[in-house]
């Protein structure tokens, strides 16, 4: 699986917007992340990748 080379080990911390239509991780608190009318949540990449978000397409 190819990923972009700014994408760095999974161990780095993500944020993820706790709710059903969220599928995305933010490598910060982007203004992706403002939308968010629910939980904000920093977990591992690997956390997020294990909760099947995938990368933003603003941040990263
Ligand atoms: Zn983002």
């Amino acid at each position: 699986m190819a990923l972009p080379s700014h994408q760095k080990a999974t161990g780095e911390s993500v944020y993820i917007c706790i709710s059903r239509g969220a599928k995305k991780y933010h490598s910060h608190k982007c203004h992706g992340l403002l939308r968010c009318t629910h939980e904000i949540k920093a977990v591992t990449r690997a956390e997020a990748l294990k909760r099947k978000y995938t990368a933003c397409k603003i941040c990263y």
